[in-house]
């Protein structure tokens, strides 16, 4: 199962930062995905196999107005 996953996604990780904040946002997509701290603001990057593993659930969905874009170029 692919996740869709969107910029300023919120997510609840299955463990904690050690801040002791489970929620992230997502700010950066890629084959790595961006994500940072909702408690603490640290930022780190996983890639996206492992971010998928570690998610548990989405908390907020981010804009749903950004279709893919053709690859036309
Ligand atoms: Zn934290």
């Amino acid at each position: 199962m692919v996740l869709e996953i969107r910029i300023d996604d919120v997510v609840r990780l299955r463990k904690p930062h050690p801040c002791g904040g489970y929620e992230w946002q997502v700010v950066r997509l890629g084959a790595d995905i961006g994500i940072v701290c909702a408690t603490c603001g640290h930022r780190v990057l996983l890639p996206r196999r492992e971010f998928e593993k570690r998610v548990k659930t989405f908390v907020r969905r981010g804009e749903t107005s950004t279709p893919d874009k053709p690859m036309s170029q």
